[in-house]
């Protein structure tokens, strides 16, 4: 099924609101193993809504518009369908009473423009609204659109979710049929384009599942759709031996997630010894409950007099290698890991600008890991903003600890 979002409002063009209508969406729809395939904002004006619909009609099987069902006269939703689809707007008499119903219950008579929101197109079916007043489009099968469906719902957030919990996904449950599930495995220390490159034979063997490829700063996704859990579970062993020890996890985890479960089950700790992170590795290790486990804490060191009184690096051999070094890295590493007696310690150094310092050329970083067996220590260099920095430094060190 092609489902298409159409959050229509001039608002949401500007920097005034955000559609968030569609996240939401998005979201539930996810839970019914379904999604979309293209979202659009638009503004209120009959022209574009007119053009768009038009588009929608031709590629889409379900059409999900937020907004412009109001009384006000830039609201045309209904009208423009109807428009396109040769079909007349008639007052639904249902609707009719539930506004005078709801002004009723707050002692006022409905300015006369409302009743406007009550005419449905002929052959669609009026969703209540039981938060305000005025009433959704559950459309199916429009004329010379055997096979579709549109669903019109308000621009009102509170009142979308009530009208879409309560009236549209049951519609859609019997619709769908047959249940989408999803195989996420997610990659560590691995490039997009490489991942990309690495998988696409198999992708091509497994092509009747849907895959996406989605990579943020932290780790990349691979993502298998299918209703055929034979097949999903086919894609999963083939992967797995694919990827190897790249592979950080399969299912809902990210890459802290597997780090701590690996220690744990290990029964070894963790502690951390930041610069250039700021506290960052454990903001993150510390999201995830249960982490004291195996996440015993750490120190951020920011400054070189910070190194020298938390950690005991003296001053001297820090104005000798450098604050950013690969020799302070591991100075760190070794310090956190003795004084809080952990397994493991890992220690961050680098520069995040936003400009080269002291002989450290900006994304500059040093990552080292000490352990039982010694110390080792990566140096990365990938330039960026303060964020992009911080953020992948973090995931570069889980990485050393998992592999
Ligand atoms: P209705 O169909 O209920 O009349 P409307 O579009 O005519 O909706 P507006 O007055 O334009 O009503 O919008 C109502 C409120 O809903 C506004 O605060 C608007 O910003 C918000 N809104 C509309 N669309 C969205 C959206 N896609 N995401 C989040 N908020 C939205
Ligand atoms: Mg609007």
């Amino acid at each position: 099924m092609r489902i298409e979002c159409i959050a229509i409002g001039t608002e949401l063009l500007t920097t005034r609101r955000l559609d968030t209508n569609s996240v939401w969406l998005g979201e539930r729809l996810a839970a019914l193993g379904l999604g979309f395939h293209r979202k659009t904002a638009v503004g209120d004006s009959r022209e574009d809504l007119g053009q768009l619909f038009r588009e929608a009609l031709t590629r889409s099987d379900l059409i999900i518009t937020t907004g412009g069902l109001g009384p006000t006269f830039d609201d045309f939703t209904k009208e423009c369908f109807a428009d396109i689809l040769g079909a007349e707007l008639r007052e639904d008499a249902k609707s009719r009473e539930d506004m005078l119903a709801f002004y009723a219950a707050r002692k006022r008579v409905p300015p006369q423009a409302n009743f406007k929101q009550a005419l449905i197109p002929a052959g669609a079916e009026a969703l209540a609204n039981p938060v305000g007043t005025a009433p959704g489009v559950w459309w199916a099968d429009p004329p010379g659109h055997s096979g579709t469906r549109l669903v019109m719902l308000p621009g009102v957030p509170r009142e979308m979710k009530r009208m879409w919990e309560e009236q549209v996904e049951p519609r859609l449950r019997a619709l769908a049929g047959q249940q989408v599930h999803t195989l996420r495995l997610v990659v560590g220390g691995v490039p997009e384009s490489n991942l990309d490159e690495r998988t696409r034979e198999a992708r091509e063997r497994h092509a009747h599942l849907e895959w996406t490829i989605l990579a943020s700063l932290t780790q990349v996704e691979l993502l298998a759709r299918g209703s055929d859990l034979a097949a999903l579970e086919a894609a999963r062993v083939e992967f797995e031996a694919l990827l190897g020890g790249d592979l950080v996890g399969v299912g809902d985890g990210n890459l802290e997630d597997a780090v701590l479960e690996r220690l744990k089950a290990r029964g070894e700790t963790l502690a951390v010894a930041e610069s250039v992170t700021g506290g960052l590795l454990a903001a993150r290790l510390t999201a995830i409950p249960g982490a004291s486990e195996a996440f015993l804490g750490g120190a951020t060191v920011y400054t070189a007099a910070a190194k020298t009184t938390l950690l005991g690096l003296p001053a001297a051999f820090l104005a000798a290698e450098g604050t950013v070094s690969e020799a302070t890295s591991r100075a760190l590493a070794e310090a956190v890991r003795a004084k809080l007696g952990a397994t493991w310690g890992l220690g961050l150094t680098g520069n995040a600008g936003p400009a080269a310092e002291g002989g450290a050329p900006l994304g500059a970083v040093f990552i080292a890991l000490a352990g039982p067996r010694g110390t080792v220590s990566k140096a990365f260099n990938q330039p960026g903003d303060r964020t992009d920095i911080q953020l992948r430094s973090t995931a570069w060190a889980l990485d050393l600890l998992r592999r």
